[in-house]
């Protein structure tokens, strides 16, 4: 009988090794969780302690450079390019007045930003009015001012063409086009389609009704399109539009819109990459866009302007917000979890991007997965599911990236009052351009009914 024989395993000495060491991983290396001390050269912690935690900080350095960039792609290939700045993403004054200042017109989609634009200074003609919503009254002031109307739908349009019975003046309009650019799901509840003849519909009820004129054809075809060539097809679709009119109506088209969408550098939820290794640039957009419009058979005099309203990309990466560790936590299943002063109330994007974070101070080398909430009592108030820190305490600082678009037009008074927003402008001095809400805010807009003013417990 042969015998087996087990080989001993030879002894190996345990060794400890952490995961989390911040070693290089798919992403790269540990920079991502470096922290940022200062913005534009001004200390966050100085910013925090005179201005508060939490607090939005924006760079007008960044935000002009960026804009510089997008005008520079765009104009160095295409001979006439108007930016008309994009209100609700973010329509504080001292930010529009910025985009102003560079040469961008104004893009409003209600009437409240609408008399923003006009309060800032921009004349009636720069201002772009777009949106489903314009009451007779909007609608009135608009023409007054000669402003560009975007008619959306054929209610709105014959709207105008009854409202011309009471003003000499005649409307300058386009219409907004939807159609299929190949991205789905279609944005089709906003303007005519293209498609189906909906657009030539409206088109042909303009020109043949005489009321006003048809000076531009616009489209928005989506928000952070992550395709370049999305914007050729629309491009392709208004030319053929405008072409067409010329040669049924004899009439030029003054410019094409091709409305906002461009995507900024933000992760979405659910991607491998990091938003700034994957979205087009600038120069990618207007290459799609500005060859099509050159190529689409325009002649010299009857070349369109070209507009662009593009909002997320030209801002969002000039703002942060910066905030305190209210608490650690152990959750039950062991995870990490962060208690931040700044939650959803403040950063609606949270909700669809993973937006990165960065201590303010310098905490040593280890790492640990971490759930970030923020200091509302509401179980959603999450603002990273998972996001690899160093360790945090009560009272350090962090501050989170990119979050200058929407976020200060779509933050809740919920729970909290909404903080200072502070800009950093091009010489490094800190300005406050929207002051933190106070409970009297609040309660001015309030009213005790009599009856209900006096009581005893
Ligand atoms: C919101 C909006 C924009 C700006 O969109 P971004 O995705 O932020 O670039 C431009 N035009 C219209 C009509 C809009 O509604």
């Amino acid at each position: 009988m042969a015998t087996q024989t087990i080989e001993k395993l030879r002894y190996e000495r345990p060794v400890i090794t952490s995961l989390n060491a911040g070693v290089t991983n798919k992403f790269g290396t540990k920079s991502l969780h470096a922290p940022l001390s200062h913005i534009d050269g001004v200390s966050v912690k100085e910013i925090i302690q005179k201005y508060g935690s939490p607090v939005f900080i924006l760079s007008e350095r960044k935000i002009r450079q960026t804009y510089r960039e997008a005008y520079r792609a765009f104009t160095s290939r295409y001979p006439k390019v108007q930016f008309a700045w994009s209100y609700k993403t973010n329509y504080i004054n001292a930010v529009c007045n910025v985009f102003h200042q560079e040469g961008c017109w104004a893009e409003v989609v209600s009437i409240f930003e609408y008399k923003k634009a006009i309060g800032n200074g921009v004349q009636g003609k720069n201002i772009i009015f777009n949106g489903p919503e314009k009451t007779d009254e909007d609608l009135l002031l608009a023409i007054q001012n000669d402003s560009l109307i975007h008619i959306d739908h054929l209610d709105e349009l014959y709207q105008i063409i009854e409202l011309t019975t009471k003003i000499k003046k005649r409307p300058r309009v386009a219409i907004r086009v939807n159609m299929d650019t190949g991205v789905y799901p279609m944005w089709d509840r906003f303007g005519f389609n293209y498609e189906t003849g909906q657009a030539w519909d409206a088109i042909n009820k303009i020109i043949l009704t005489d009321k006003m004129d048809l000076v531009g054809l616009h489209c928005h075809i989506g928000t952070f399109m992550l395709s370049a060539n999305a914007y050729a097809v629309a491009a392709i679709k208004l030319a053929d539009l405008a072409l067409g009119i010329k040669e049924k109506h004899k009439q030029n088209i003054e410019y094409i819109d091709l409305g906002g969408g461009f995507a900024s550098k933000n992760t979405l939820k659910g991607s491998f990459l990091p938003g700034s290794d994957t979205i087009p640039t600038f120069d990618d957009y207007a290459d799609a866009i500005c060859s099509t419009l050159l190529n689409a058979g325009f002649t010299k005099e009857n070349l369109p302007m070209l507009i662009l309203e593009s909002g997320r990309a030209l801002i969002d990466e000039a703002g942060f917000l910066a905030g305190s560790v209210i608490a650690n936590k152990r959750l039950s299943d062991g995870r990490r979890a962060i208690v931040m002063d700044m939650g959803v109330n403040l950063l609606f994007t949270s909700f669809w991007y993973d937006h990165r974070i960065s201590p303010v101070e310098e905490s040593g080398n280890h790492t640990e997965n971490a759930v970030i909430y923020g200091p509302l009592c509401m179980n959603i108030d999450i603002v990273r599911e998972s996001v690899t820190l160093p360790p945090l305490k009560k009272g350090d600082h962090a501050v989170i990236h990119t979050v200058g678009a929407y976020n200060m037009t779509q933050w809740m008074q919920f729970i909290a009052m909404r903080p200072n927003v502070v800009l950093i402008d091009t010489e490094g001095k800190t300005h406050v351009i929207r002051n933190r809400e106070t409970v009297d805010d609040l309660n001015k807009m309030e009213v005790m009914p009599e009856h209900l003013k006096k009581f005893k417990l």
